[in-house]
């Protein structure tokens, strides 16, 4: 399996901010580490172009995010202070997810340690969101006649609200989101399919509302599965509000899979968010992700 990862400077935050930048490199160490994919299968994310970006967003907006003329309460709305490295990152985010898409479109599974920028709306960042990767993707994707149908599988614990905004009525694409009912974002946009789960909900009220979710996108025939395979479900992340256990977690991943198997559909994986104490229970739920990604599709 070819994985991407964005190859950018270390974003500069203040001291104790509190989103872990850490955990890209400890996903990437931990991938190679445990033979989940070899080094040469892991590939700098291009960075994408800004007419590509334009499909989902304002041209005001990318033009203050590459410029840094983003106002202080847009940085506010972002959580992340505006930094020529985060302009960069931001970019390449698009760039890996874009390409991680094509290379699953040729065979069959692919990903990105990064990715899942599912806050992002076409005039605003949000939720540490500057650019929204998948919606890029899925409309250029559309837009070339590369495919005809896709969907948007989010697992994230928080509401996909950008994917929903920048996307929703866009014929061709089916966009799920599964989501904590109580968690950020607080003003929801609507999703084709939105699950929203109490507070505390276990691996089994999880997979009992997943599983009907998942036959919904199945019948829509997706040909591609963007799966924004977020790890903040997990009982010990600090801002998720759920209870699942890293088995639950792998279930959850298997049941994707096995629906795009049972489709013939590609796969590519965004990781969304994940903010574990310790941050090593993250790592270990992105991991496992593409683990079965590896064991249920054969790549
Ligand atoms: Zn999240």
């Amino acid at each position: 399996m070819r994985l991407f990862f964005p190859d950018t400077p270390m974003l500069p935050l203040p001291p104790g901010h509190r989103f872990p930048r850490g955990k890209y490199q400890m996903l990437r160490e931990k991938l190679i580490g445990e033979g989940i994919v070899d080094e040469r299968g892991l590939v700098a994310s291009p960075v994408a172009a800004l007419d590509d970006i334009a499909r989902a967003h304002s041209r005001d907006y990318i033009d203050n995010v590459m410029s840094g003329d983003l106002t202080r309460e847009a940085q506010r709305l972002i959580g992340l202070p505006w930094s020529a490295e985060l302009a960069l990152r931001s970019r390449v985010v698009v760039g890996g997810a874009m390409e991680a898409a094509r290379e699953a479109l040729s065979n069959g599974a692919s990903g990105q340690l990064a990715g899942g920028t599912h806050h992002a709306h076409r005039e605003f960042g949000s939720g540490f969101c500057v650019f929204n990767d998948l919606a890029v993707t899925a409309l250029a994707l559309l837009a070339e006649g590369a495919i005809s149908r896709l969907a948007i599988v989010d697992l994230d614990v928080h509401q996909g609200d950008g994917n929903a905004a920048i996307l929703g009525g866009t014929p061709g694409v089916i966009v799920l989101s599964v989501h904590g009912e109580r968690n950020f974002p607080f003003n929801k946009m609507a999703s084709d399919i939105d699950v929203a789960l109490p507070d505390g909900a276990d691996d089994e009220a999880y997979l009992a509302a997943l599983a009907p979710a998942l036959e919904r996108v199945a019948a829509f025939r997706p040909e591609l599965v963007l799966y924004l395979s977020g790890a903040d479900p997990l009982a010990s992340d600090k801002l998720g509000r759920l209870e699942l256990t890293f088995a639950g977690m792998i279930a959850r991943d298997r049941m994707v899979f096995e629906m795009a198997r049972r489709l013939g559909a590609a796969v590519s994986i965004a990781i969304g968010g994940g903010y574990a104490d310790p941050i090593s229970d993250t790592v270990e739920a992105y991991a496992n992700s593409f683990r079965a990604a590896r064991e249920v599709l054969r790549v």
